[in-house]
């Protein structure tokens, strides 16, 4: 069986599930923001759980942020309790044995690669488009990290020039102007609403009144479409996936999933455009799930 603990800013989520992906039992805990209340955490829900089905399981943790090639610590992760510190190598110390640890969308595009959305692909690129973008990449079932470990982190790629653009160029917190990252966001796509309205609304506020037929919200929101289809191309013109997963929080957007092809077709280097892009089957759930897996990909 395997274990999988998805450290997440205000809740660790922990699950154990057998080597067909099914969940055997799930628990919760806050998240103690500090370095040695992670640790403990994530070894007492480990504990519990073996004792508790009298197995050895394998155990996969599932970080913001990710580990840098350098230094073997994490960098980058919002929760900033984790960072510069070696979180793999000291729950490894603390078990006594080798984990897995892969950032939060990786875990959720091997998720949705196992036994979700993208199952029936071999080539699967999982998209976090929520408070940023992210993604990652599975091939075969297994995730690919890439040379310098950041393969996937396609958000804060250019976000390329169209021939009537409304939306202006912002700042990224990366130090770069206009990352696809600033467009496609939630807080990116409510900041272009107040660029063109003047009025600061959420971005699921925007998408509710899309929803309810305010003319006005669902022009911006196939504005925003077209803003997703430029960056999606990017991707599809490089990798080339069968599917494309979408979670995060602006997935949601209902309008997406029956309009999207038609515009990738505007951008992508190809005649024919037959990517699925698909929403994901597993909510919330994928990041603990894709971090249990990770010790199912290795079998
Ligand atoms: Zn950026």
């Amino acid at each position: 069986m395997h274990i999988g603990i998805d450290l997440g800013g205000t809740k660790t989520e922990s699950i154990i599930i057998d080597q067909n992906g099914k969940e055997i039992e799930r628990l919760r805990k806050e998240t103690p923001k500090n370095y040695n209340g992670t640790l403990d955490t994530v070894c007492e829900l480990v504990f519990y759980l073996e004792k508790k089905y009298q197995k050895n399981c394998s155990v996969g943790v599932g970080s913001p942020g990710a580990l840098s090639n350098e230094t073997n610590c994490i960098k980058g992760g919002n929760s900033t309790w984790l960072n510069d510190r070696p979180l793999k190598k000291d729950i490894e110390l603390r078990l006594n044995r080798k984990i897995f640890l892969q950032n939060d969308a990786n875990c959720f595009a091997l998720s949705e690669a196992f036994d979700g959305a993208g199952s029936n692909h071999e080539i699967v690129f999982g998209v976090i488009i929520g408070t940023g973008v992210g993604g990652g990449l599975v091939i075969n079932k297994k995730v690919i990290n890439g040379f310098n470990n950041i393969t996937g982190e396609w958000g804060h790629n250019q976000m390329s020039v169209g021939s009537n653009d409304k939306w202006k160029r912002h700042d990224c917190y990366c130090g770069k102007k206009g990352c696809i990252e600033t467009f496609l966001s939630g807080p990116g796509f409510s900041k272009h609403y107040f660029d063109l309205y003047n009025v600061n609304l959420d971005a699921k506020i925007i998408q509710e009144n899309a929803n309810n037929g305010d003319e006005k919200s669902l022009e911006f929101v196939f504005q925003y479409l077209d803003y997703l289809a430029r960056g999606l191309s990017q991707i599809i013109n490089i990798i080339d996936p069968g599917a494309i997963v979408l979670g995060g929080g602006v997935s949601n957007m209902k309008q997406i999933y029956g309009n999207i092809n038609s515009k990738l077709k505007k951008y992508v280097f190809s005649d024919t455009v037959n990517t699925e892009i698909l929403k994901n089957k597993f909510g919330d759930s994928s990041g603990v799930r894709g971090a249990a897996s990770l010790g199912r990909q290795s079998i």
